[in-house]
């Protein structure tokens, strides 16, 4: 059957890094710190965190005792501009040295986000809480079950924290995520497994028994930590599920549900062999958004803001690294369009620059928790009919 997308959204959710932060994942001011501090044995010793811990040493420099450290922008800028330029630091940090070293930062930011991640509750705790879990998202979907799910989100956070928490409360009941974006993992050829099949909600989807989903927008601005991307075929593919990254290979395995194990590694492209990288938006200053899947998102996010009747902002303030998002809501925020925005640490600066957006605003001074508490979701949503 088809299920098709309504010609307005009743909500446009906003997610910044502090609706991460509810579910446990770290500021990015603090990845730096956690990679430079001593953890464990397997994460002390690893290949990545030397590799990593060694360019960093090299190039910059930083104090515990002051808690000084330079920021993960600086740090990505700093290696983009040696690839970006095509030239290379020295003879030690060659062009093609500096590309693995960028992976291998983005695969320990990837094992810090999983590590550091909120897990689900025991039963007797889910009893005294009166719910299933702790992640501030599981409580987002959870809520989001009793609404017409007649909303979409944007989110500049990379982890898959969302992802995650929606697979346990939504699908396929109520809901499908629409990434926005094509997978190889849509199409059933040779060298996918079962496993590896999406169900991509704008083609016709199986008519189970028991469900209503509806498709529901997560686009995800800054790229996916689960999402690969192949530079032979062009191509991008999910790897949903893996938490555990080697840190000494770098390797991802694919986590095979049906037998709670791994399989092969995720590490290369199922259609040509080829090396696969993760496709982030790494946090710098120039942010490079000529990637087509990213062009492809900022198109869907545009149309988003365009056909939202209100939006509601969680834990955003609009970073200066973040320019161009102000440039889309400049450009496609509807005159009538409410705005809420939920964050209790917000800035007289950042209310102003909301305030530069529309003179419809609302500021709740609750945490991302509080506010879906309070009823959040169900006053901005319509309820389910
Ligand atoms: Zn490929």
């Amino acid at each position: 059957m088809f299920i098709e997308y309504q010609k307005e959204r009743d909500c446009l959710f906003f997610l910044g890094a502090g609706a991460s932060y509810s579910d446990g994942v770290p500021l990015q001011k603090d990845i730096v710190p956690e990679i430079l501090s001593p953890k464990d044995e397997e994460f002390d010793n690893s290949e990545l965190r030397k590799i990593v811990c060694a360019f960093i040493t090299n190039n910059f420099s930083y104090s515990e005792e002051s808690n000084t450290y330079p920021s993960l922008e600086t740090i990505f800028s700093y290696i983009d501009y040696f690839i970006d330029n095509d030239v290379a630091l020295c003879k030690v940090y060659t062009l093609e040295k500096l590309r693995l070293l960028k992976e291998s930062l983005v695969k320990l930011i990837y094992f810090i986000t999983s590590k550091s991640a909120k897990s689900p509750l025991t039963k007797r705790e889910r009893e005294v809480k009166g719910r299933e879990n702790d992640s501030v998202y599981s409580f987002l979907w959870e809520r989001a079950i009793e609404t017409n799910r007649n909303f979409s989100i944007i989110t500049t956070n990379y982890d898959n924290q969302i992802d995650d928490a929606f697979d346990r409360w939504l699908y396929p009941r109520h809901g499908l995520i629409d990434y926005c974006i094509d997978f190889l993992n849509y199409t059933k050829e040779d060298g996918l497994i079962g496993f590896d099949w999406w169900v991509n909600p704008r083609e016709p989807i199986p008519d189970w028994d028991n469900c209503d989903p509806r498709p529901i927008k997560l686009i995800k601005l800054h790229g996916s930590l689960n999402w690969k991307y192949c530079n032979c075929c062009s191509q991008a593919v999910l790897t949903p599920w893996n938490k555990h990254i080697d840190l000494d290979t770098g390797e991802l395995p694919r986590f095979d549900p049906s037998w709670m194990g791994d399989i092969d590694n995720a590490e290369l492209c199922p259609r040509d062999g080829y090396p696969l990288s993760t496709l982030i938006v790494p946090p710098t200053h120039s942010k490079i958004l000529k990637h087509p899947v990213v062009q492809n998102l900022i198109y869907e996010a545009q149309l988003e803001i365009r056909s939202a009747k209100k939006i509601v902002f969680i834990g955003y303030s609009f970073p200066d690294a973040d320019i161009h998002i102000k440039a889309f809501f400049a450009k496609n925020l509807r005159n009538d369009a409410e705005l809420t925005v939920v964050n209790p640490y917000l800035t007289e600066a950042a209310r102003q620059a909301y305030r530069g957006l529309s003179s419809k605003v609302e500021f709740i001074e609750d945490s991302f928790e509080q506010a879906l508490e309070s009823g959040l979701m169900e006053s901005v949503v319509g309820k389910n009919a």
